[in-house]
């Protein structure tokens, strides 16, 4: 799938494109490589960020993770400690949160 629509980008459809560098709309890390871009808006998304799915349960945490674009209102990722951005996979009640990246084991 080459084109797909995103729920973080509702209005436009994003292009997968390969690049040398971005910063993932989504997530707020940077990434290389592929990417799911919206050119007119100078958007992208990692391919991870663009495909994986909306819950998920991981070893890492008991509870079932909701991706969400809410954003992790300044809290650390579990995972690695950094600063998250929009999108996130958290568990509202325990007010865990993980990059979608930190998720799938790899930072990018
Ligand atoms: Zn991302
Ligand atoms: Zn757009
Ligand atoms: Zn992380
Ligand atoms: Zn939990």
């Amino acid at each position: 799938m080459t084109r797909i629509r995103h729920f973080t980008h509702p209005s436009c459809y994003l292009t997968r494109t390969c690049q040398q560098s971005f910063i993932c709309n989504g997530c707020g890390v940077a990434g290389y490589g592929v990417s799911y871009r919206c050119n007119s808006c100078d958007f992208d998304l990692h391919e991870y960020c663009a495909r994986c799915p909306q819950s998920l349960s991981c070893s890492m945490h008991s509870h079932c993770l909701t991706l969400t674009q809410s954003g992790g209102c300044g809290r650390r990722c579990s995972v690695c400690c950094q600063a998250t951005s929009r999108l996130v996979y958290q568990c509202g009640p325990c007010g865990f949160v993980v990059h979608p990246l930190c998720v799938q084991g790899r930072r990018w």
